[in-house]
């Protein structure tokens, strides 16, 4: 089974593993799955808001079937995923659907299964995994249980950024992107090495990748670059491009100009083999980002 896995070798490292390894209290209601299980009022929220209008199934319970027993997970606490799911529609689903005219897109396209875990997975190499997605069906979402409401960074790096990039695989394994784009950076990728060698964020920007995770494979470099101009402002992005632009003109790589020549692949890709603009679904995330204190999460 293929698996995608964002990974960030992070420098709040040791604190995040150190809360990884303390043991956390549960909250009151418990998430622990028992098959005699009755619905609560967020089952109900869940199969009207995900299952009847996408046809997805928002897990919030742990069940060792469908997390990875390589990590030491804790559950989501109850009212962080209820926090999670109504963000998850705001800033990403119903971004979808408000450029694209319907709940359709998501219904077919997105995967069938989003799996909210309360702790980080930190991986043996001491990397922290922010979510995965397996096979196109299933993602899943880490370190729930420290969402945050009053930082739209925050929650863009642990959890919107990932939701975008993995979301940006799948439709990448249901159509194939040009060759053209693998060629722009194919003597610079470096597949894991890109831990070991600790690639900053600014030199692969040099380098002609927006982030250093985008400097690992093109597939990587591809979603990167979808998530990134998703989630961030014209202003942010700009700034990234002009981080990217060479210290000396005569240097071998113009950063900015490679990052330029992807993007417009990419751009060019979500237009013609999905219809979505994706200057027009940046705009409304960044209009859903400036509105998520106006939600209800009493739900
Ligand atoms: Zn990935």
């Amino acid at each position: 089974m293929k698996r995608n896995l964002l990974y960030l070798f992070a420098a709040a490292l040791l604190t995040l593993t150190g809360v990884a390894c303390t043991e956390e209290p549960l909250s009151d209601i418990s998430v622990i799955q028992d098959s005699q299980r009755e619905e609560n009022e967020f089952d109900r929220w869940i199969t009207a808001h995900y299952t009847i209008p996408y046809n997805i199934e928002y897990k919030y319970r742990m069940e060792d079937i469908e997390s990875d027993m390589n990590y030491n997970l804790i559950p989501a606490d109850y009212i962080k995923a209820k926090q999670l799911a109504l963000l998850t529609i705001h800033l990403c689903l119903g971004a979808y659907d408000e450029v694209t005219g319907s709940r359709a897109f998501i219904a077919e396209n997105f995967p069938k299964m989003i799996h909210v875990i309360g702790s980080p997975a930190v991986r043996n190499d001491g990397s922290i995994v922010l979510g995965t997605a397996e096979g196109g069906q299933k993602i899943s979402l880490y370190s729930t249980n420290y969402l945050r409401l009053d930082s739209i960074q925050f929650l863009n790096y642990w959890y919107f950024h990932t939701m975008h990039h993995e979301f940006g695989h799948i439709l990448n394994q249901k159509k194939p992107y040009s060759a053209d784009f693998k060629a722009l950076s194919a003597k610079d990728y470096r597949s894991d090495s890109w831990i070991s060698l600790a690639v900053n964020e600014d030199d692969a920007l040099k380098l002609g990748f927006i982030t250093a995770y985008a400097s690992s494979e093109p597939g990587e470099d591809f979603v990167e670059l979808i998530s990134v101009y998703v989630t961030e402002t014209q202003e942010q992005w700009e700034e990234r491009l002009r981080k990217a632009m060479p210290d000396n003109p005569d240097d071998e790589i113009n950063g900015k100009d490679l990052i330029e020549a992807k993007f417009e692949i990419v751009y060019n890709y979500m237009l013609d083999s999905w219809n979505i603009d994706l200057t027009a679904l940046r705009e409304t995330v960044q209009q859903r980002q400036a509105t998520i204190n106006t939600l209800d999460f009493n739900f």
